[in-house]
C-alpha cells in the first residue's frame, strides 16, 4: 500500500483517520500533532522572551512516550531562545528495570545537548520501591506508593529548578484509560483533578495554582504511534516492563480500550474530547476553583497539601516504621 501523501511505501494505518503514511509523512504527522497541541494548550506565553525564558522540565523515564517527547521538543524548540528545556529523571530502586532506562535518559540527553538531572528515591527518603513491596505497609499496590513519591519529587524539582512547566509523555491510550477508569469509578472528584493538572491546558485556573503547571503535549499521539515513531527514529528508548507493575484494573481497561477501538476506531478520540468538557464542569464543581481549596503546609516537608502531614512523608514514615 502506497502513502497517502506521496508514492513511497506506507508504514502505518491509521484506522482512526482512514490513513496510510510513509515513515516520513508519519514522523512529520506526530510532530505535527505535538506542535498543534503545544499552540492550542498556550503553552509558550506571549511574555516568554529570550532574556526571560520559560524553562520545561520534562520528566524523562526512558521509556518510549518520555524519549520521543524529549525528542520532538527539542528538535522544536533547541534554536529557540524563549525556552529552556531540562529533563528530570527519577530512580525509583527497582533493580535491573531502571538502571537500564537510565542509560536510554543518559545517551539520549547526550546526543541532544540537554541538561539532565537525576534524583532518586533511595536519596530523597532513603528507600527503594524493592523494599516498599516487601514492608507495604498500607497494604496497597505499588504504583501507588511508587506514584505519590514521584509525584512529590517532581514537584519539588520543579519548583527547585525554577520551572514554568512540568512537561510529561502521556500518550492518549493513557489519557483515554484514566478518563475511562475515572467514569468507571464514578470519581467525578478524580475527573475535576485531573482537569486541574492540565489535561485541558492552561486557563488562568492553573496559572494561579499552587503547583507548578503540567503539560501532556503528547495526549493526542496514540501509544502504537509513539512506539513506532521511536523506532523510525532510532530513539534509545527501553521498553522492559517493571516487575512491580501491578495496576491489574489499568490492564483490563487497556484490554477493553483496544478491542473498542478495533471495532469503533476513534473511540480514544471520542473519550478524551468529551472528558475535556466533563472535566472543565466537574473542576469548577469539586475543588479546582479559585478558594474552594485550604492548602496547608506540610508539618514535616513544608509541600502544599490538604491535611496536617502531606501523603508523601505519611507514607515515608510508615515504611521506616516496619
Ligand atoms: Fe513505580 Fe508502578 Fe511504574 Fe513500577 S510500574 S515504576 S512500581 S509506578
Amino acid at each position: 500500500m502506497d502513502c497517502d501523501k506521496c508514492d513511497r511505501e506506507a508504514v502505518m494505518h491509521a484506522a482512526y483517520s482512514g490513513l496510510h503514511l510513509c515513515d516520513d509523512h508519519f514522523c512529520r504527522s506526530v510532530e505535527k500533532r505535538l506542535r498543534r497541541r503545544i499552540r492550542d494548550d498556550d503553552l509558550l506565553p506571549a511574555s516568554a522572551t529570550p532574556d526571560d525564558p520559560q524553562v520545561w522540565l520534562i520528566g524523562l523515564s526512558g521509556g518510549k512516550d518520555s524519549v520521543v517527547l524529549t525528542k520532538i521538543l527539542h528538535d522544536t524548540f533547541a534554536e529557540d531562545p524563549r525556552i529552556e528545556l531540562l529533563a528530570l529523571t527519577i530512580h525509583e530502586g527497582i533493580e535491573g528495570y531502571r538502571d537500564k532506562s537510565l542509560d536510554a535518559c543518559l545517551e539520549l540527553t547526550d546526543d541532544l545537548d540537554i541538561r539532565h538531572e537525576v534524583v532518586s528515591y533511595e536519596e530523597e527518603f532513603d528507600l527503594r520501591m524493592d523494599d516498599v513491596v516487601q514492608k507495604d505497609p498500607e497494604s496497597m499496590a505499588a504504583c501507588a506508593y511508587c506514584g505519590v513519591f514521584r509525584r512529590d519529587l517532581l514537584s519539588k524539582y520543579a519548583e527547585e529548578y525554577g520551572a514554568d512547566k512540568l512537561l510529561t509523555g502521556h500518550n492518549l491510550d493513557d489519557e483515554a484509560e484514566t478518563a475511562l477508569m475515572n467514569f468507571l469509578e464514578g470519581d467525578v472528584a478524580q475527573v475535576a483533578k485531573h482537569f486541574d493538572a492540565s489535561l485541558a491546558g492552561f486557563d488562568e485556573r492553573s496559572e494561579q495554582d499552587e503547583f507548578v503547571p503540567r503539560a501532556k503535549p503528547l495526549r493526542d499521539v496514540p501509544e502504537k504511534e509513539v512506539a513506532l515513531y521511536a523506532h523510525l527514529e532510532n530513539l534509545p528508548a527501553h521498553i522492559t516492563e517493571c516487575p512491580h507493575s501491578s495496576e491489574a484494573y489499568r490492564g483490563e481497561i487497556q484490554k477493553l480500550m483496544l478491542s473498542l477501538e478495533e471495532n469503533h476506531p476513534g473511540t480514544r478520540h471520542s473519550i478524551m474530547a468529551g472528558y475535556e468538557e466533563l472535566a472543565k464542569l466537574a473542576a469548577d464543581e469539586f475543588g479546582a476553583g479559585e478558594g474552594k481549596r485550604e492548602l496547608n503546609e506540610c508539618e514535616r516537608c513544608g509541600a502544599a497539601t490538604t491535611r496536617d502531614v502531606c501523603r508523601k512523608c505519611a507514607l515515608v514514615e510508615a515504611i521506616h516504621a516496619v
